[in-house]
């Protein structure tokens, strides 16, 4: 097959696109034919190279996938039909994964990660991943869904337990989590405040239903977020910008809030003042993907179009250099995806 591989860590240059013995399905495994394939941080990263993991080299990268399935252990969705990845995969035996939780488990991995993920024109994932997509949902659209959608629905409902009335502020709104966060909150209905660095990506905050949008660059996000809520603060905040907003998204809560935070896109050190912490009841929530049934929950809302993945651009499988570089750029607002 056709794969998007590096054999360093290192920048986009080091992405080749060249030819790779197909992927052997273990047992329990199916063979998906790839059609599309988002591209998320996590990717870069893996490029780059991370401190304290071995990413195994050379590295096929890729976590949301959309295609067709070529085999699958009996019992599984049969050869052909269309389905999406569930990106996470856990042990599957572990008390974690029996009860559903199979993002604490302890052997938990993302597809792409430590395995060999979607760039690529076949890629193999346990029977249990697979996601059967019905026919209105095109290829890039079910690619685009997976990882930020699972993670915001996580990080919203699971972690902060949203309710209806709540204010929610979204970090970063043009992000992959941040157009998904700010749908599963109105879907949930909470009153949403996005930042975004552009006044264009602020438009497109609002066009999602945000009631309110900032410039996340500016010094007063604190302030106009007090402005916004009548002087209360947000009662959850979605962090996943790190050391850059830190800070003033702890500031931003009100009384009782909730931070999530999924990432650290700008830096891993968040200072926080404890007499805050405590005197004011803030929650701070880890949050790191999500369950397979939690996926299963938010993708019947995307296949009713009740939730939908916002695709900024798509690139064919051999220009992935140039997607992960439109991706560093920031430029973008949603998804950006490949395919075959
Ligand atoms: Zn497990």
């Amino acid at each position: 097959m056709k794969a998007i591989r590096f054999h360093a860590h290192g920048g986009p240059d080091v992405l080749r696109f060249e030819d790779v013995a197909d992927p052997v399905p273990g047992p329990g495994d199916a063979l998906v034919r790839v059609r599309a394939c988002a591209l998320n941080h996590l990717d870069l990263w893996e490029r780059r190279g991370i401190q304290k993991v071995r990413i195994p080299l050379p590295h096929i990268s890729g976590s949301d996938v959309a295609g067709e399935v070529v085999s699958a252990p009996r019992g599984s969705p049969p050869p052909g039909t269309r389905v999406m990845l569930q990106p996470g995969l856990g042990c599957g035996a572990c008390a974690a994964c029996l009860s559903g939780a199979d993002n604490l488990c302890a052997r938990f991995d993302v597809l792409g990660y430590k395995s060999d993920g979607g760039y690529a024109e076949l890629v193999t994932v346990p029977a249990a991943n697979l996601l059967p997509i019905p026919d209105t949902v095109d290829w890039v659209r079910a690619a685009a869904f997976p990882l930020t959608f699972l993670t915001a629905w996580h990080m919203l409902v699971a972690r902060a337990r949203v309710q209806a009335g709540e204010w929610v502020l979204v970090l970063a709104a043009g992000s992959g989590v941040g157009q998904a966060a700010i749908q599963v909150a109105r879907l949930h209905g909470a009153r949403v405040i996005a930042t975004a660095g552009t006044a264009a990506k602020r438009e497109r905050a609002l066009g999602l239903g945000a009631e309110s949008a900032i410039d996340h660059y500016g010094p007063s996000l604190v302030d106009e977020v007090r402005s916004v809520t009548a002087g209360r603060g947000v009662d959850v905040a979605i962090e996943h910008v790190g050391e850059a907003t830190w800070d003033r998204s702890v500031r931003a809560l009100a009384r009782g809030g909730r931070l999530v935070t999924c990432g650290a896109t700008t830096g891993p050190n968040g200072h926080i003042d404890l007499r805050a912490l405590f005197a004011r009841q803030i929650s701070l929530l880890g949050s790191y993907m999500g369950s397979k049934g939690e996926l299963v929950q938010a993708a019947q809302l995307m296949f009713i179009g009740r939730l939908v993945p916002i695709v900024d651009s798509v690139f064919p499988l051999e220009r992935a250099a140039d997607a992960q570089a439109y991706l560093e750029s920031g430029e973008h607002f949603g998804k950006v995806v490949l395919t075959t």
